[in-house]
């Protein structure tokens, strides 16, 4: 496996170049700023990077030399490297990028007639354990940094058609891939805004998403400063059911968490903002009319669409997907209730791409995969794949 992103080993004195690809606008204009430059410069180089992929600075025609060979010496434009591009027969595509360390995260890619979303990671692996994801289940390894983050949307849309396209493949990002983006609050921040930023990708604030699955402090940090729409992990009507699938729930709970999500709508200066719900449909577990009903009860009157993902399986879950009538069902149940609800498709399940099915690979600090792959191996999954078996067990 490559490391392109760990660096070669640097000379005695020698100073480690600064990546400029994940700085915001403000960010660079400071770093301008401390090489004597002045901000509109920073307008140039974002254009260059988002603009135009471009990640040499010779090609920086608009600069001069000296100033081109100054940025030479103290910075660079570094993406994280893809090291395998897989495609479902229905289109979507699913990318594994290479972060250094035996770290691999996945990005997706999901085009939808004239539009197409790209789900992007923001941490290798995830803290949280979620009992139905498996990003969850392959433990931690660390935050993604803002280049990285934003060098996925670079390197799709390179990978895809280029940057020279009369039209940018991607129009819109979700922050759903692996990882819980509000645990890395900074790097996300910035990265969404170079998304949003007319000088980076220039997309607009609805088609922009983060989801949470509820990091309420987070959230109210989140309002000070950003304007993404917000999708909340929510797959339970009730606190104890929710604590035993999300389990950060115990430390906020569900009314702590839907208030800080009204809070985050009315911060917006917008007004017909809504929260997009997600409620991951499991078989017999939260997919019951009941669940629906109460469902309905507890956000009435709350802001909010409600999105249905039927549950993707995954090898180390003994969950199953619920079937296509429990999930109208329940969909119409909330539908009779006024909520504005769909059922996300599944897309690229053949490529594990579909959401909750990135796992990447998580060179695990928290020994959680080992203890899951233990699990598993000892229950009720003996015919676990090879590559699960082996991977990431320290
Ligand atoms: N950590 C964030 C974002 C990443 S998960 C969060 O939890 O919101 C993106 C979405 O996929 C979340 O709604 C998550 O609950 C859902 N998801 C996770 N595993 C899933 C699975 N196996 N099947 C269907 N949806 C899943
Ligand atoms: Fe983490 Fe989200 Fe998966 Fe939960 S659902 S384990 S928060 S990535």
């Amino acid at each position: 496996m490559s490391e392109s992103a760990s660096q070669p080993p640097l000379n005695p004195g020698q100073v480690q170049p600064v990546n400029l690809l994940g700085m915001t606008r403000a960010q660079l204009a400071e770093f301008m700023a401390s090489l004597g430059e002045k901000p509109f410069r920073a307008q140039q180089l974002l254009k260059w990077m988002h603009h135009r992929g471009v990640d040499d600075f010779e090609e920086m025609t608009d600069m001069g030399k000296a100033l081109r060979a100054k940025l030479k010496t103290v910075a660079e434009i570094r993406p994280p490297e893809i090291l395998r591009q897989l495609d479902s027969k229905d289109g979507t595509r699913k990318w594994a990028i290479g972060v250094g360390g035996g770290n691999v995260v996945e990005t997706v890619l999901i085009p939808d007639g004239e539009r197409a979303t790209l789900c992007v990671s923001s941490q290798v692996g995830c803290s949280l354990d979620c009992s139905f994801c498996s990003t969850g289940k392959q433990g931690f390894q660390r935050d993604l940094t803002a280049a990285e983050i934003i060098g996925q949307v670079w390197q799709a849309i390179k990978s895809y058609d280029g940057f020279g396209a009369k039209k940018r493949i991607v129009t819109n990002v979700v922050m759903m891939g692996m990882g819980e983006p509000l645990l890395n609050f900074d790097n996300v921040v910035a990265a969404t805004d170079l998304m949003m930023d007319d000088f980076g990708y220039g997309l607009s604030k609805r088609r922009v998403t983060l989801s949470t699955s509820g990091v309420v402090p987070k959230l109210y940090d989140l309002a000070k400063v950003s304007q993404v729409s917000l999708a909340v992990s929510l797959h339970a009507p009730n606190d104890a059911l929710r604590n035993e699938l999300v389990p950060i729930n115990k430390r906020y709970p569900i009314a702590e968490l839907l208030e800080a999500c009204r809070h985050y709508i009315d911060c917006q200066p917008d007004i017909h903002r809504v929260v997009t719900v997600e409620y991951t449909l499991i078989a017999g577990v939260n997919d019951q009319p009941e669940h629906a009903h109460e469902l309905a009860a507890l956000l009435k009157d709350f802001p909010c669409k409600i999105n249905l993902i039927p549950f993707n399986p995954f090898s180390l879950s003994d969950y199953s997907r619920p079937s296509k009538n429990a999930t109208r069902r329940f969909w119409e149940i909330l539908t009779k209730a006024d909520f504005v609800t769909t059922v996300r498709t599944t897309r690229g399940d053949d490529i594990d791409a579909a959401c909750g099915q990135l796992a990447g690979e998580v060179v695990d600090r928290t020994r959680r995969n080992a203890r899951h792959v233990l699990r598993a191996s000892q229950g009720k999954q003996p015919g676990l794949p090879e590559e699960i078996k082996v991977m990431n067990i320290p």
